[in-house]
């Protein structure tokens, strides 16, 4: 992909970094479980699944079953849990050999049938507990029944004991993170008393690899940490932002006090103005709130808000004090104007961010 015209520019370099950084907060032993869902955080999940593959990663996690298909038709061959599968894509999750995160009985119920069908033995399964997100997962008033159906039923065999805490990221809700990290504790002694044979177990996320060792377990899943963000800026220095969304100018213009630009006319100039017609737009993940000054560009190293509605294919800035010229690079955001600095403008997540930039911009990955 040409360094060119709009694209996300995605440092390989830097990944690998992150992911030696958040490895080197692990006691030795403990494995590391990539998440790239929902096309890695945006970054593009094959290419950044290939790169953590070749960098000796334990595991991935992805949501669904069909994002699990696509690493395991492009070269991913270490394991791939996935998150939250859902009943009909059981059959295809065991012809591919993806472990699954069982979240309820009804879920184990129809895992086992899937599995006996296909005559599987000891398949891989991971039982997740709900241990206060109240998102999915199973109730620890049902443990018995799930400890019998997995030791009465050869056809699968426990590999993970998950659970997923509700903030890991708050140290306001410390007590609230420990109790999780508790009833986790008494969910696998209860498993281990059970079970004839050991099991992984994991609980935290990013900040929980970042905030709370006592959560680690046997392995962490890691998903934004990796690309660059620690959901607090005291973590700014160890972390490297691993993607740039860049851009170019298309064309430039004067109006005069009065005019207007984009639709409905909601931002009229005070003055005489001059603005830079930029080659992005909601169509390709810049949400309409950011219209209106709301998010500013960088072009030739200084900063432009933009002006009046963000439209489907490209949206505007004020270039009235800026030296700069159809064709040139403007940089929406980068490791120094981070999608986190972006993301609290409109009240919202690096996350929400970097998984909502579409397919139409194309990735160029950089070594
Ligand atoms: C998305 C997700 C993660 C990764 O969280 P980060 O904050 O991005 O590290 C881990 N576990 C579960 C269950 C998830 O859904």
């Amino acid at each position: 992909m040409p360094l060119q015209g709009t694209r996300l520019e995605v440092n390989l370099a830097a990944l690998e970094h992150n992911f030696h950084y958040l490895k080197s907060k692990l006691q030795s032993g403990v494995k590391f479980m990539a998440v790239v869902k929902a096309n890695a955080y945006g970054h593009g999940a094959v290419t950044i699944a290939q790169r953590l593959q070749e960098l000796n990663v334990d595991y991935f996690a992805v949501a669904y079953v069909s994002e699990a298909v696509e690493l395991r038709d492009n070269g991913i061959h270490k394991p791939i849990l996935v998150l939250h599968p859902q009943t009909f894509m059981l059959d295809t999750c065991i012809e591919r050999c993806i472990e699954p995160v069982i979240y309820s009985v009804e879920m184990l119920d129809a895992f086992i049938t899937a599995a006996q069908a296909r005559q599987q033995k000891s398949y891989p399964i991971h039982l997740e507990f709900n241990t206060g997100l109240n998102r999915i997962g199973i109730d620890l008033k049902d443990i018995d029944e799930v400890i019998s159906k997995v030791t009465s039923n050869s056809s699968v065999k426990v590999r993970g004991l998950q659970s997923h805490l509700a903030a890991s990221e708050d140290l306001n809700e410390d007590d609230f993170t420990k109790s999780q990290i508790k009833l986790f504790e008494i969910i696998n002694d209860q498993l281990e008393n059970a079970l004839p044979y050991s099991f992984l177990k994991h609980e935290s996320n990013t900040s929980g690899i970042l905030n709370y060792q006592s959560a680690h377990f046997s392995m962490v899943r890691s998903g934004i940490g990796l690309y660059g963000y620690g959901n607090d800026k005291k973590f700014d220095a160890d972390l490297i932002p691993i993607a740039a969304l860049k851009s170019v100018i298309s064309q430039t213009r004067w109006i005069e006090a009065g005019e207007s630009v984009s639709y409905n006319r909601k931002f009229i100039a005070q003055e005489r103005t001059r603005y830079a017609v930029i080659a992005l737009g909601h169509g390709d993940g810049i949400n309409r709130i950011y219209g209106y000054g709301k998010a500013h560009v960088s072009i030739n190293g200084k900063l432009a808000p933009t002006l009046g509605i963000i439209c489907m294919d490209m949206f505007m800035v004020d270039i009235t004090n800026i030296d700069c010229h159809a064709g040139d690079e403007v940089i929406i955001f980068s490791k120094q104007l981070t999608a986190r600095d972006m993301a609290e403008k409109a009240g919202t997540i690096s996350y929400e961010i970097l998984t909502g930039i579409q397919k139409r911009v194309p990735r160029a990955y950089i070594k």
